[in-house]
């Protein structure tokens, strides 16, 4: 096995360790998306702002269905004793760099399309953690609480893949983008 497969290996099997019942997947459920709603409510005023309306109205609208989202989590929480996990369990990150940029300071990058990708970024990374751990974790209630939010977080690649297509990859030169990139 190569060194990067095997600490892959390790990082799974730390994870299924460390979600060892629905009040730990909970916890992390919780910080997900917490942090997913408060990105897209930073992503909505940048958007407002750069006269991008309909796109602004459709993250705003994401900010409102993962806040619902993380107090439903902490409600189902107190059935499981929901342990909130310290803000660094999960991170928004840039598709595109492995240093993470914190989205309050992509303004100028934050046309429709560089918005959207970002999300889709996040949102496939949610549905693909929880995929996981429905599929591998030794425990059956973590298996199906896991296969829920994954099915759920599916819906939202999926919203927001039907919304990419509607904004083509933009060119270096983008005539619309009102803030060009200084450095090119
Ligand atoms: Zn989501």
């Amino acid at each position: 096995m190569s060194k990067k497969r095997e600490a892959l290996g390790d990082a799974i099997a730390e994870l299924l360790e460390d979600v060892a019942d629905s009040g730990a997947l909970l916890a992390y459920a919780y910080a997900m998306e917490a942090e997913a709603a408060e990105r897209y409510e930073e992503l909505a005023d940048q958007l407002a702002r750069h006269n991008n309306g309909d796109v602004a109205e459709l993250f705003a609208k994401l900010a409102v269905i993962e806040g619902k989202h993380a107090e439903e989590m902490v409600q189902r929480g107190s059935e499981f004793r929901v342990t909130r996990r310290a803000p660094w369990a999960y991170r928004w990150l840039d598709p595109e760099g492995p240093e993470v940029v914190p989205v309050s300071e992509l303004h100028y990058r934050i046309t429709p399309y560089a918005a959207l990708t970002l999300a889709l970024y996040n949102e496939q990374r949610a549905r693909d953690f929880y995929a996981l751990l429905a599929a591998r974790s030794p425990s059956e209630e973590v298996r199906r609480l896991a296969e829920g939010l994954a099915t759920e977080e599916e819906e939202h690649v999926a919203l927001i893949e039907a919304w990419l297509k509607k904004f083509p990859e933009p060119e270096p030169d983008w005539a619309e983008d009102p803030d060009p990139p200084q450095s090119q």
